[in-house]
């Protein structure tokens, strides 16, 4: 069954719904999202619908909800809901007939839109229109517009509309009540606090009436109800009158850096002068100041990609959309998560995804942005120092799964049940992955390069690059080889747990300590650590390839069993493999969950030869099944340095419909923070060939056959470059000093 979903309309930079199609309410929810970065929208209907999921995420307010769970961003309230009831009819799209529907996301404008021709069971008609944005001038405000025109005659409207508290993520209510009150029959306030971070949340309304363009006062007869407040506003429309509402919803807490010294009823005015300034200015001026905001962004940030397939210039504006309303870059405490701020998946945390995956579109495009991320790295440092500590080790190790910047490591500790002893798995990479803290290093040190921004390096980068050395070096192992090892680990591909010498986790433990002792040459001082530093990075032990070229991903990987994997290798959709294999069996055999050796050789590419990427590309690209969506541009980064352009597409492609594509479920809990950056990458890395490698940028464009022009921005040194890879020519053109470069003839297939 077709999802409905359709992308050909509006010059690719509309997705469109051209039916209304509950099997895909979630996914809907996630793709259409709206946000800000300082909060992300999920985008539920207003009157609801089972199954749906209803999400509003502040970023950075964590909250663990009990001592069983770990800590997680919670379901604010919801502002969205309103209830129309029409001469007694409620309406619902389940009910009576829908004669038109179309609903569609502006990625230009940040704007959501639904239109909708519905016959009520009783034969009524009526045409309704809601659309809806996320402010970027005003961080807070969220701004709805309906408009309801009855066709066939008369009718009696009732809206029940306002702010529910009810909200929960999966379940656990991380809330307390702390009051609901109205003012003036016009504005209501929703005012909750988390049950253990103690965050104030303040949800603040209000309603505007227009009939035929005229304002009309309606007042609201309110009400309460457990955890909700709302006003019921009630009027008579004749045929072909038009009623367009305007609810105008600000959520302010004392996360806020500006409110965080407030009371709560500090906070509560706040809300409520807000509201009241934004209720002067009326939807369509306050939709104006977001949507220049947004051009601004698309000027300075546009690519252009000339494509057979039109799908391919939308794709990569559906990610730079995404990218821009999943980060909170008003505040260094707040990072990216893994479902950005679209959903309740992975709990709102921070993985490597960030820094890897998400970072290096913020470095070369907005390095602003991708300084604040780097700065949250360096303001968990307590956090990571204490986690190396209670693992017995020395300096600072990044956790895994990041939060607030005090929090430390907050993976959890039980998953998914294990098909084979019923009982839920352990979880053991806050354990053990440890890669984590060297990808963190590698995200500072991209930025640090490709901006030059020596006054962070100074502040912020040697702490960090010093400390994670100092934990690599206390990490070691000594084995019976006088080599140094890294024994018990898990390496990015998660189908193997306690592995030892993972290829991936070893080198960029290396890089890392080098770097530190580069750094330190530079800075001086430190001689124990340098001494220390010396030692282990000439005894770790780097697997060399074999003479056919082939690495080992870890120690054993190569001595386990293949097995056929053309079943799930096939299947459309993700984690197939769990179904006749639980986690322990996985271990023994040679299956890949995601790309693993094959970013080393990107991201140190100097390190390998051409032979050695190639027989690892298509020795592990057999054996991976993809079930990450982290993997896909990774392989687009390797086949496009192997001059493999049409493979390199083909991932690009399948990249890009991790979110957008066919698969109905697999965006319910929110859209893939790093895959998305991962289209950005598989385009830019990838199909134009841009890289950064030892402080040199270059690009060696390698442009698949449908794809005839990128043009893209890139920032070097603090100055802007517009780049164009076409044909065989590659245009420079630098913003600030006026000046272009044509190179010519410099790509050729071989
Ligand atoms: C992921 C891990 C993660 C765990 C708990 C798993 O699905 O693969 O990386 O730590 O969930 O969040
Ligand atoms: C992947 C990890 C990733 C995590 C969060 C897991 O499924 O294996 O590499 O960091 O998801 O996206």
């Amino acid at each position: 069954m077709s999802t409905g979903m359709d992308y050909t309309r509006g010059a690719q930079w509309l997705i469109g719904e051209s039916r209304f199609c509950r099997e895909q309410l979630g996914k809907a929810e996630s793709v259409f999202s709206l946000g800000n970065g300082y909060m992300g929208l999920r985008s539920a209907t207003e009157e609801g619908y089972l199954g749906e999921r209803r999400g509003l995420f502040v970023a950075g307010c964590f909250n663990c909800a009990n001592e069983n769970e770990v800590t997680e961003l919670p379901n604010g309230p919801d502002v969205l809901g309103a209830e129309l009831t029409l001469n007694g009819c409620r309406f619902a799209l389940d009910t009576g007939k829908i004669l038109s529907y179309d609903r569609t996301l502006n990625l230009r404008t940040g704007e959501l839109r639904r239109s909708v021709t519905w016959e009520a069971p009783e034969g009524e008609r009526y045409q309704l229109e809601f659309t809806r944005f996320v402010s970027r001038a005003r961080l807070p405000l969220i701004g709805q517009k309906i408009t309801l025109r009855p066709i066939s005659g008369e009718v009696d409207v009732v809206l029940r509309s306002g702010l529910n508290g009810q909200m929960t993520n999966s379940g656990a209510q991380h809330f307390l009540e702390l009051q609901k009150r109205s003012y003036d029959r016009k504005y209501l306030q929703y005012t909750s606090k988390t049950n253990q971070s103690g965050i104030d949340f303040v949800a603040t309304q209000t309603h505007l009436f227009q009939v035929n363009r005229e304002a009309r006062h309606i007042p609201g007869v309110m009400a309460m109800g457990r955890r909700k407040i709302f006003g019921d506003y009630a009027l008579h429309l004749n045929g072909g009158d038009t009623l367009v509402v305007e609810k105008l919803s600000t959520v302010h807490t004392s996360r806020d850096k500006a409110l965080e010294a407030c009371t709560t009823q500090e906070i509560q005015e706040y809300g409520l002068a807000a509201i009241r300034e934004v209720e002067a200015l009326g939807y369509d001026a306050l939709f104006a100041e977001s949507k220049a905001l947004w051009e601004k962004e698309w000027a300075e940030s546009e690519i252009q990609v000339t494509s057979e397939n039109p799908f391919d210039q939308l794709a990569i504006r559906f990610a730079q959309y995404h990218l821009s309303i999943m980060t909170p870059s008003h505040d260094d405490r707040m990072s990216v998560g893994a479902k950005g701020l679209s959903g309740e998946g992975y709990k709102g945390h921070t993985f490597w995804d960030c820094d890897q995956f998400v970072l290096p579109y913020f470095t070369f495009t907005q390095p602003e942005k991708a300084k604040s991320l780097c700065s949250y790295r360096y303001n968990t440092l307590p956090g990571a120092r204490k986690k190396a500590e209670e693992g017995g080790f020395q300096g600072a190790q990044f956790p895994w799964e990041s939060a607030w910047v005090s929090d430390g490591e907050v993976t959890p500790a039980l998953g998914d049940a294990d098909l084979i002893t019923g009982l839920p798995q352990v979880i053991w990479t806050g354990k053990i992955e440890q890669h984590i803290t060297a990808d963190v290093v590698y995200g500072i040190w991209q930025y640090v390069q490709a901006t030059g921004d020596m006054a962070f390096l100074r502040e912020k980068g040697y702490p960090v690059i010093l400390e994670t050395a100092r934990f690599w070096c206390s990490r070691l192992e000594e084995g019976p080889d006088g080599r140094l090892h890294l024994n018990d680990v898990i390496g990015p591909d998660e189908y193997k747990e306690h592995v030892s010498d993972n290829a991936y986790t070893n080198y960029m433990a290396w890089w890392n300590m080098t770097l530190a002792k580069k750094c330190l040459e530079t800075l001086g001082g430190e001689g124990e650590l340098q001494a220390k530093l010396a030692d282990c990075i000439s005894r770790i032990y780097l697997p060399q390839p074999d003479e056919t070229g082939l690495m080992a991903q870890d120690a054993t990987y190569l001595t386990l069993r293949d097995i056929d994997l053309t079943k799930y290798k096939n299947q459309d959709y993700v984690l197939g493999i769990y179904k006749d294999y639980n986690a322990h069996q996985l271990n023994s055999i040679q299956v890949s969950k995601q790309a693993d050796i094959l970013i080393l050789f990107y991201l140190l590419e100097n390190l390998f030869d051409e032979k050695t990427k190639a027989v690892n590309y298509r020795y592990y690209e057999a054996r991976t099944l993809h079930d990450s969506s982290l993997s896909l541009s990774t392989h687009c980064i390797l086949a496009s340095d192997l001059d493999e352009r049409e493979q390199a597409y083909g991932f690009f492609r399948k990249a890009s419909e991790i979110d957008l594509g066919p698969n109905m479920r697999s965006s319910d809990e929110g859209i893939h923070s790093a895959s998305i950056g991962g289209i950005w990458q598989s385009l830019i890395f990838g199909l134009a060939g841009v890289r950064l490698t030892d402080g040199v940028l270059r690009i060696r464009p390698r442009l698949p056959k449908a794809i005839s022009r990128i043009a893209f921005p890139l920032w070097w040194q603090g100055e802007r470059l517009k780049v164009m890879v076409e044909g065989n020519t590659i245009t420079i053109h630098n913003t600030q000093r006026g000046t272009t470069h044509v190179y010519t003839d410099c790509y050729q297939s071989r």
